[in-house]
């Protein structure tokens, strides 16, 4: 029998998020349920259930930032034990046979990953998120949280802060490198506490200096304006690597400007507009233009590990259920600091 769990979700598209119920499937030989305690607002939240990523299946229930605790494991299940803290990212389920599941890389699933929420599952069901009090997923695509980790701050690494972490990493972010991250939202204040526990001298590029004290207090030596010109010109050539969040379309050329010889500007943010980029602007100075999608199992508990060891958790602003509309307001009016995580009791 499917149990019946208390959920907020959006009815139709761009509609205001409503309270429903969904089903989770009873627990299998392999699975975790999960009593989710947390759920962090991701911008990608928004984006879909406002219509600006496509047709979605609607109701959908969105949230992709899942921590609570196991309240029951299947037959075969080893690994989790019944009041573990763990945690769920952004899918639940991939082939588990292509090069990149076997080597944890389940984001780059050959076949596709299965998206937490919105996409369709083994059973052909459509997956819906956290925003909801329970899960069931597969014991494998399930994380740690580590105890040092406080469980509000805990809830938005689930996917803002294993998208920074992944491609600071990748490309080397440490001691004696420049990084800059542009946009000071929920992605971006995760991606300078991370460059700056790895080492590296950060710089955050903001529409303003408003969020300036904040950045310095998240790990940053510099928080620079992309509104005044002064930035572009002053600041040619100097960063190894910049971590773009923003959702909205930016100049790129202007980014790449800002690079080192052997720079990379990593892509993060989904801007809903084809970048527009001259062989040139990459050429001079063997530039590389790259882009990011979250990161595997391996990486993500890699990540939970680095945090609690550096005690790096996310700012929050703690919200009930029904706030959640004004919070994608909110948001898209970039007055977020840092992250939205949503009270589960509150559903
Ligand atoms: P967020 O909390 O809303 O932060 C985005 C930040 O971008 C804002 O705080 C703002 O920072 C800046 N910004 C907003 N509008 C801007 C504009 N018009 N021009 C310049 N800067 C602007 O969003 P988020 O949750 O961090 O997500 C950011 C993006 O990443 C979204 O597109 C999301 O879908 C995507 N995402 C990608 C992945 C991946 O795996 N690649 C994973 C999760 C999310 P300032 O105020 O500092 O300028
Ligand atoms: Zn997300």
């Amino acid at each position: 029998m499917p149990t019946t769990v208390r959920a907020w979700g959006a009815p139709a598209e761009a509609a205001p998020l409503e309270s429903m119920t969904l089903e989770r499937r009873d627990v299998g030989d392999h699975d975790v349920r999960i009593e989710i305690e947390r759920a962090g607002v991701c911008h990608s939240d928004l984006h879909t259930v406002r219509g600006e990523w496509g047709d979605q299946p609607y109701p959908l229930v969105p949230g992709h930032e899942i921590v609570g605790t196991v309240a029951e494991v299947g037959s075969a299940v080893q690994k989790w034990q019944v009041g573990q803290r763990v945690g769920v990212g952004v899918f639940v389920d991939s082939c588990r046979e292509c090069d990149n599941c076997r080597a944890g890389l389940e984001n780059y699933c050959r076949k596709g990953m299965t998206g937490t929420y919105g996409a369709t599952d083994r059973d052909g069901s459509i997956t819906q998120g956290g925003y909801s009090a329970q899960i069931v997923v597969d014991e494998g695509y399930v994380l740690r949280i580590p105890d040092g980790l406080d469980l509000d701050g805990a809830a938005p690494l689930l996917c803002a802060g294993i998208t920074l972490y992944s491609p600071l990493a990748h490309w080397g972010a440490g001691p004696g490198k420049q990084v800059a991250i542009v946009g000071l939202g929920g992605l971006g204040h995760l991606g300078v506490k991370i460059a700056a526990a790895m080492g590296a001298e950060v710089t955050v590029l903001s529409q303003s200096t408003r969020k300036a004290d904040d950045a310095r207090r998240f790990g940053a030596t510099d928080c620079l304006a992309t509104s005044d010109e002064a930035t572009f010109t002053e600041n040619q050539g100097r960063f190894d690597l910049i971590v773009n969040t923003v959702s909205a379309d930016l100049d790129t050329v202007k980014y790449l400007g800002l690079l080192n010889t052997n720079g990379t500007l990593c892509q993060v943010g989904l801007p809903s507009s084809p970048m527009s980029v001259p062989a040139g602007a990459l050429t001079g100075g063997r530039k590389s233009l790259a882009g990011s999608m979250i990161g595997g199992t391996v990486e993500c508990q890699e990540m939970l590990d680095f945090c609690a060891e550096h005690g790096v958790v996310a700012e929050v602003e703690m919200i009930r259920a029904e706030q959640i509309d004004e919070a994608y307001d909110r948001m898209v009016a970039s007055d977020v600091r840092y992250r939205f995580v949503i009270d589960a009791a509150s559903l």
